[in-house]
């Protein structure tokens, strides 16, 4: 681990936060893997990581809860500042607004916008006294169109863009690079249960994304051959929104 650049990555004991791990451990980052509640499935990622030869650090809280978030990462970030950090971690609750209740509204708020609100503040502060940073957040289709049923998710994911596009001019001079990568319909358990055959007319390369479809453009952003972009939201949809 010496030397090693370090990536954090929200969200990542499965689905495309799990995919990003892994691309970015193959790319020569430690990865301080985060997740909430998984442990076999984060001791899983890890198991496949050091597999491959890659070292990583498993650091369960919930990004939601500022408490828990500063207990984990304060001490590390004492001794250690993530070059790259993935704000990934999220889930839905979809339903019509009329009848959605505030724990659906407020906890998806929570997780996208809280979350990272939480993480980044506390990286970021430690990345500007180094003058060097990637942040890539995660949003989402929804955060761009409109999708009925997802008004509480949608809103995040908007959110997450606006901050995006702020905190990319605001740390600009210091040499920190901020994107959003843009995810359409991908296989993780959060889409499980969609129906496909609704899903997929509306695709136009006629396939659901697989993570590893998104974590490839995160491997990107965060290498040295990208240092000229910051501020941008990079669709991976299948061409599904323009
Ligand atoms: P997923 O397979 O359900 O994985 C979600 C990950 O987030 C898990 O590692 C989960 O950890 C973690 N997580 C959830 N709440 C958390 C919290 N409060 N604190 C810390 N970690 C938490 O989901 P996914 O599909 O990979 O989604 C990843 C991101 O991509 C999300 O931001 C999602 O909104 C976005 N996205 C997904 C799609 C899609 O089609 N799949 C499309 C657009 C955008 P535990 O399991 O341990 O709780």
């Amino acid at each position: 681990m010496q030397g090693k650049k370090i990536a954090l990555v929200t969200g990542a004991s499965k689905g495309i936060g799990a995919a990003i791990a892994r691309d970015l451990a193959g790319d020569g980052f430690h990865i301080w893997i985060n997740y909430r509640s998984d442990h076999e499935q984060a001791e899983s990622v890890a198991g496949e990581i050091r597999h491959a030869g890659g070292d990583c650090t498993l650091l369960p809280f919930d990004v939601a809860d500022r408490a828990a978030v500063l207990e984990v990462l304060e001490p590390l970030l004492e001794k250690e500042v993530p070059e790259v950090l993935v704000n990934n971690a999220g889930f839905a609750r979809d339903g019509i607004l009329a009848l959605m209740s505030p724990a659906d509204w407020q906890d998806v708020l929570s997780v996208h916008l809280n979350g990272f609100f939480n993480v980044t503040r506390v990286v970021l502060a430690r990345m500007m006294k180094k003058r060097r940073g990637r942040i890539i957040n995660i949003v989402s289709t929804s955060g761009e169109t409109g999708i009925a049923g997802q008004v509480n998710y949608s809103a995040a994911k908007a959110g997450l863009i606006g901050a995006t596009r702020s905190l990319a001019v605001e740390v600009a001079k210091r040499n920190i690079l901020v994107n959003a990568v843009s995810p359409g319909f991908i296989a993780t358990e959060m889409t499980r249960d969609l129906p496909k055959e609704q899903i997929l007319p509306m695709i136009p390369l006629g396939r659901i994304g697989e993570p590893e479809d998104v974590s490839g453009l995160v491997s990107f952003l965060c290498s040295e051959r990208a240092g000229y972009i910051t501020g941008q939201v990079f669709a991976v949809n299948g061409g599904t929104h323009t």
